[in-house]
């Protein structure tokens, strides 16, 4: 057996900008200072490539810095009226989907077997009943990436919040 030598490269890259947030809701404009972290991830293969793929994460890094801004404000929340701006908010709330998807894997996997074999079930059967029981055995698990995501949709909120600092707040 060949042993696989991999090489993995994270970059992290973090800014503050000061920055005038518009809200899409109540469209107060707000002066804010806010910082934002990305990160890059580059791989290399039995030590082929290892500069190129330091550089290659460091440039992810750079890259997704502005997007990284843009939602640490956006979720942040508007600091008269709350509301999130919504494209953020959207994009949050499918990344932390897709989390709540990997979120606590000991409970989430079993769950997961007990809808595959309720849904199998359902098909072999294929009589109402079975149907019922099918579904049934899918409510387990979509009560629990249904928490999972709000957990994550939640942990992403309260960092945003940390990283923005608006004006009003710097204040007395
Ligand atoms: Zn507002």
């Amino acid at each position: 057996m060949i042993p696989i030598v991999k090489q993995t490269y994270l970059s992290t890259v973090a800014a503050t900008e000061r920055v005038t947030y518009r809200c899409a809701a109540c469209a107060v404009e707000s002066g804010a200072v806010v910082s934002g972290v990305s990160q890059g991830y580059g791989e290399a293969m039995y030590f082929v490539g290892m500069k190129q793929a330091e550089r290659e994460s460091a440039d992810q890094a750079a890259a997704g810095l502005p997007a990284a801004l843009r939602r640490s404000i956006g979720l942040a929340g508007c600091p008269k009226c709350g509301a999130r701006d919504p494209h953020e908010r959207r994009k949050a709330m499918w990344s932390s989907l897709f989390r709540g998807l990997l979120a606590w894997p000991w409970v989430g996997v079993p769950l997961l077997l007990i809808a595959i074999a309720g849904i199998g079930y359902a098909v072999d059967e294929l009589t109402l009943q079975a149907i019922g029981y099918g579904a049934a055995a899918l409510i387990p698990f979509a009560v629990f990436v249904a928490i999972a995501a709000r957990f994550a949709y939640r942990k992403l909120a309260r960092e945003a919040n940390m990283l923005v600092v608006w004006d009003d707040e710097t204040v007395g």
